[in-house]
């Protein structure tokens, strides 16, 4: 072989190995649409969209999906010829990845947090590794955390789609208040004392390594992992490749390699998948929370077609508590677009292997705040979401025994759950008196701090759930 010729062959895998998109632009254009059938055929095309609204959608597209969007002849209008350079122009220059952690970082950051708490935080725990080889951490803050007590369970997650940077400040947030606040809060004590909270920082870390590479002053739009599928294509989206009604049909994912809702070759086919599958399995659930950006949402199952889920009535009760918290929009997924081979409908779907799992997703931020936002709204991002995860956390003894003999007298199966909450929402709703004894009961008990008003509402709820976690309360008064 001449030198030339090796050359030539070096400078072609050089070329195959590079990222397609750090070459190609995404743009993000607005479509406006006319009916549902048009949405339709943008959702079938397997376009990366945001939430659709009424009448128009965002897409982000490179030129050859432009190109397919104008053979449709919907109207459209581009919003920025490069996305990434415009959420870059918004962040700061000198720092890396825009300000936002790079995955050492992120990895600094937890260690060291670790080092400091080590009384309530477990060591991190690799639960497998990504397509690259990248270790996938956990991390447990309980009181024992070396030990597996017979607690209610929660896990939280970050970073399934590379590009979501926002969602391990998330967690991070929630974790440096019970991690700080132990000791000299009763709130976080009872949690942290009476519940197994896990975390999952970055479910994706080859994606997110690889926006670092692509974009390392931030913007980075990478969203799947690092999959080659050996068609000069690279990533699945590990979203749709979770293995309930994985494959649905083709509007709720792609079969296109190229796309950015590629499902995989098969249900659990990455590495990643089957990480989060076997450590879901391998511990118990009743609470699952998966991160992602954008779009102000609380979803629930199902996602895979316009379906309720038996359920429904427990997610929506957890659902408006959550929304009540953080003021975004509670719903079945499938309000939002269609999608199958989601964590969602696996995590709940698959009663079999497990118990069925009661996950959300919820997506941080608003249409302003994109993939990146700007760094003066990470706190306000950060911080919505911290009672919304510690709602969860004193919600997550579903089913649970902790007040049934004060409330059993009120509820409809002898068991105080979430249930009866929402049956207590409805009473109060409909000027029904049933409830009111027992709140009363609560009121006069000399612990009225979240009973203020002496109107029953969520706030009072959610004091109760948090009243039956205090140390300094073991029980609540009987009723009357
Ligand atoms: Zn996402």
């Amino acid at each position: 072989m001449s030198a030339k010729v090796a050359a030539l062959i070096i400078l072609l895998a050089i070329a195959a190995a590079s990222p397609a998109s750090a070459q190609d632009p995404i743009m993000q254009v607005k479509v406006t649409y006319e009916n549902a059938s048009q949405l339709h055929t943008l959702q079938a095309a397997g376009f990366d969209m945001a939430h659709p609204q009424r009448d128009h959608v965002d897409l982000f597209l490179n030129q050859s999906d432009l190109a397919q969007l104008q053979s449709m002849g919907l109207q459209y209008q581009v919003i920025h010829e490069n996305i990434t350079e415009f959420y870059k122009s918004r962040l700061p220059v000198l720092e890396d990845m825009g300000g936002y952690k790079t995955l050492s970082e992120i990895y600094t950051y937890l260690d060291a947090m670790i080092a400091d708490h080590g009384d309530i935080m477990s060591d991190k725990i690799s639960i497998g590794q990504s397509i690259e080889g990248r270790d996938i951490w956990a991390v447990k803050i309980s009181d024992n955390p070396g030990l597996d007590e017979d607690e209610p369970e929660l896990l939280f997650t970050g970073v399934t789609h590379a590009r979501e940077v926002i969602t391990p400040e998330v967690l991070f947030y929630t974790m440096d208040y019970l991690t700080d606040n132990y000791g000299s809060l009763a709130e976080v004590d009872g949690i942290v004392n009476n519940r197994e909270i896990w975390f999952v920082m970055v479910v994706n870390p080859d994606g997110y390594y690889y926006n670092e590479l692509i974009a390392p002053d931030g913007g980075g739009m990478w969203r799947k992992n690092r999959r080659d599928n050996l068609d000069g294509t690279f990533g699945v989206d590990l979203n749709r490749n979770f293995g309930y009604m994985w494959g649905y049909d083709n509007v709720g994912s792609t079969p296109v390699t190229s796309r950015e809702t590629y499902r995989g070759t098969g249900p659990f086919s990455e590495p990643e998948t089957q990480t989060m599958r076997d450590f879901i399995i391998s511990r118990d659930f009743s609470i699952i929370v998966y991160y992602h950006s954008y779009s102000n949402l609380i979803l629930w199952p199902w996602w895979y077609d316009y379906l309720l889920c038996d359920d429904d009535d427990i997610f929506r009760a957890l659902g408006d508590s959550m929304a009540y918290y953080n003021g975004y929009e509670p719903s079945p997924a499938w309000d939002m677009y269609l999608a199958n081979g989601v964590s969602l409908d696996w995590a709940y779907g698959e009663q079999e292997v497990k118990d069925k799992n009661f996950e959300f997703c919820i997506e941080v931020g608003g249409n302003s705040d994109g993939f990146w936002p700007k760094l003066s709204r990470v706190p306000q991002l950060v911080s919505e979401n911290l009672p919304v995860n510690l709602f969860l956390c004193r919600a997550a003894n579903l089913g649970g025994e902790g007040c049934c003999e004060v409330m059993g007298d009120y509820n409809h199966d002898g068991r105080f759950d979430i249930l009866d909450i929402d049956d207590f929402i409805r009473c109060e709703l409909n000027n029904m008196t049933c409830p009111e004894v027992c709140f009363e009961a609560v009121d006069v008990s000399g612990a009225t701090a979240g009973v203020p008003d002496g109107s029953l509402d969520i706030l009072d709820i959610d004091y109760l759930i948090g009243y039956l976690l205090r140390q300094d309360y073991p029980s609540l008064p009987e009723c009357p």
